[in-house]
């Protein structure tokens, strides 16, 4: 069902709230754009202006590393300030009630944290764009480390334990999706009994395969997305509004 509008849109997801046990929240680049997170696949992003560097590029080269990072501290005015959302404030409350036990994400801009969520709840399915990590050692380290050795020498730094690449903890195109998150993410959408596809075009795999995998197993299905996308003639609920809009009412005060 298409909300006719927003008003009815969210007396009936009020109601499907109220009636799930297990809500398992999924969400892409739509709930993060009112924080000023570019949506970087849309036409226009960043990522159409600018060729995305692959991963065998950036293990091949030390000018692509190089590159990667001066892209990474371009885009610091987007991601440095960026605060959650009204999205992810009623996401953050529904966790909070114990109505959901995480939220599986295609962002990599660390905002479902930030609005309180436990990191252990966050499955991140194309990684985290607010720190850094070798890929030989899988050492964790800040981007302020980063940034202090890029300016010094204009050159990416390599790990100081194992002379890896240091690589923002972003899934790069090119790189195999993380096992582990993926797995969590399977297992959350099986066990749900409500799933809310919120800010995604669900049009890119993997995101697309979990509408069905949740519908397939018994759950409801909503649809919260500006667009239209090629599951809402399945979803129990779609509505095509304003995310934060459609969301703030269930904001926990
Ligand atoms: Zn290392």
């Amino acid at each position: 069902m298409i909300a006719s509008d927003v008003e009815t849109g969210i007396a009936r997801l009020r109601e499907l709230i109220a009636a799930a046990s297990v809500i398992v929240p999924f969400t892409g680049a739509g709930i993060s754009t009112e924080c000023g997170i570019p949506d970087f696949r849309s036409p226009g992003g960043i990522w159409t202006k600018n060729q995305p560097i692959l991963f065998d590029e950036f293990l091949a080269s030390q000018e692509m590393r190089n590159e990667a990072w001066r892209r990474r501290f371009a885009m610091e005015e987007h991601f440095g300030n960026a605060r959650p959302g009204r999205g992810h404030l009623a996401l953050a409350s529904l966790y909070r009630a114990g109505k959901a036990p995480g939220v599986v994400t295609q962002n990599i801009d660390n905002l479902h944290q930030s609005s309180g969520i436990s990191p252990d709840d966050v499955v991140e399915l194309h990684g985290n764009n607010t720190y850094a990590v070798c890929l030989s050692c899988a050492k964790r380290y800040e981007l302020s480390w980063v940034k202090e050795r890029f300016s010094a020498s204009e050159q990416a730094p390599d790990c100081p334990d194992c002379d890896g690449h240091i690589k923002s903890a972003t899934v790069s195109f090119g790189q195999a999706m993380p096992e582990a998150a993926m797995q969590r993410a399977e297992d959350m959408t099986r066990s749900c009994d409500l799933f809310l596809a919120i800010g995604s075009s669900l049009v890119v795999w993997p995101a697309a395969g979990f509408p069905l995998m949740a519908k397939r197993n018994g759950a409801r299905l909503v649809i919260l997305n500006r667009d239209a996308t090629e599951f809402d003639d399945v979803a129990d609920l779609v509505v095509h509004d304003d995310i934060g809009t459609v969301l703030s009412p269930f904001i926990a005060h």
